[in-house]
């Protein structure tokens, strides 16, 4: 046992040093883009994640190591610090993001320390921030002092099916969904802004209806706010790895019916659009039904999303934040200049080119002319 009390995968942990960035914003550019700007942080490099789960996006990049090829995995020791540097010469920080290319809480003791010390680094400079996970270590997070009383932060966790059978095979090494959906409700019980990912749902493996209907309505019971959805894409690598998988459980029919549900479109393989459409469209209603919000994950525009959201992740305090005189942010705006800048003609922030820079240039949100405005716009 680790001394988070799960059973140790055998792992061994390998530092490295971050040489470059730590605070990016996604690649997606205009007139496509659906994200609001986002400063993403990356705990180790892409495909360093334990869950080896099998449709992983990340894994699947040309330069991915994957961990299960030489049972180590490779972190940063070095963010915290350079989070702190970063931070220190910044005027503007958009909400941060843990992470989108590995999991932040996976189960090895040196990136769970990691996470740790990054979370308080961004609690010292006041900046928004949230976590996207598949990991019920993620509670380690409510011992820092002060947290649970920090308003700046909001919990996504992926839980891409009710069935536990399938979260096996699919993603062998992540947490069982019922912990899940646990950590998911302490969450919510302690008044965070919680947001439950089904995602991705496998067309001809996960999608059934009745199975992600109960999905939705523990999610309500429980006091999630938001969800959000896709069906995903896969390249060829992509698929292939799928298949290894199912192939491995003995799983060759089932392998097939997820490869006719899924067709040629702009280069990748995508559930067929109407399909797509009326899946997110059938989802949203009965999420709205059920008193939540709901988004699609990039594969369709926002007109798929619910009315009432500022920006796609749902919460309420996903902030673009900017540095007072004090040396800490406070709240300007949700970060979505596509959905709802507050000021067009006279953005808050300061920075009208946000409203087009997609990704932003580091230099937009490190100007010193800012930094005297007053802040006085969000309480
Ligand atoms: S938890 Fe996320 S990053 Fe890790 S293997 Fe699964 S999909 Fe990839
Ligand atoms: S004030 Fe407007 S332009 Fe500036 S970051 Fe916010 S939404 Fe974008």
């Amino acid at each position: 046992m680790n001394n988070c009390g799960v059973k140790r995968v055998m792992f061994k942990a390998i530092p490295l040093i971050l040489q470059g960035r730590v605070i990016h914003d996604f690649s997606y550019r205009l007139p496509r883009r659906k994200c609001p700007h986002m400063g993403l942080v990356n705990m180790t490099p892409a495909g360093q994640c334990t869950h080896l789960c099998s449709y992983c996006y990340a894994r699947g990049y040309r330069w991915s190591v994957h961990p299960e090829k030489t049972n180590e995995v490779r972190y940063y020791t070095n963010i915290a610090q350079k989070l702190d540097e970063e931070l220190s010469q910044m005027s503007l920080c958009p909400p941060l993001y843990l992470s989108a290319t590995t999991d932040v809480f996976q189960p090895v003791d040196e990136i769970i320390q990691s996470t740790l010390a990054t979370t308080k680094t961004m609690m010292r400079f006041r900046v928004a921030f949230h976590i996207v996970t598949r990991s019920k270590l993620v509670r380690k997070i409510l011992e820092i002092p002060g947290f649970t009383s920090y308003p700046y932060f909001f919990l996504e966790m992926s839980v891409e099916t009710i069935d536990d059978e399938k979260r096996r095979i699919l993603s062998p090494n992540s947490t069982p969904i019922k912990d899940r959906i646990e950590t998911l409700r302490l969450f919510a019980s302690r008044g965070f802004y919680t947001v439950m990912r089904i995602d991705p749902v496998i067309f001809g493996y996960s999608n059934n209806q009745n199975e992600i209907m109960q999905l939705l309505e523990e999610a309500s019971k429980i006091g999630v706010k938001h969800i959000i959805t896709s069906t995903t894409r896969f390249d060829a690598q992509g698929m292939q790895a799928l298949r290894d998988r199912l192939s491995k459980e003995g799983m060759e029919k089932e392998f097939q019916r997820i490869k006719e549900s899924y067709a040629r479109e702009e280069g990748w393989l995508k559930v067929p659009r109407k399909k797509r459409e009326e899946f997110h469209l059938n989802l949203k209603a009965e999420t709205e039904r059920l008193g939540m919000t709901y988004s699609v994950c990039i594969e369709l525009d926002k007109s798929f999303d619910s009315t009432s959201i500022s920006n796609c992740e749902g919460s309420p305090n996903s902030y673009m934040m900017m540095k007072t005189k004090e040396g800490f942010f406070k709240p300007v705006c949700n970060a979505d200049c596509i959905r709802s800048c507050p000021n067009r003609k006279a953005p808050p922030c300061g920075a009208p080119q946000l409203e087009v820079q997609y990704p932003y240039e580091l230099k937009t949100l490190q100007s010193r002319a800012r930094s005297s405005i007053q802040v006085e716009l969000c309480p």
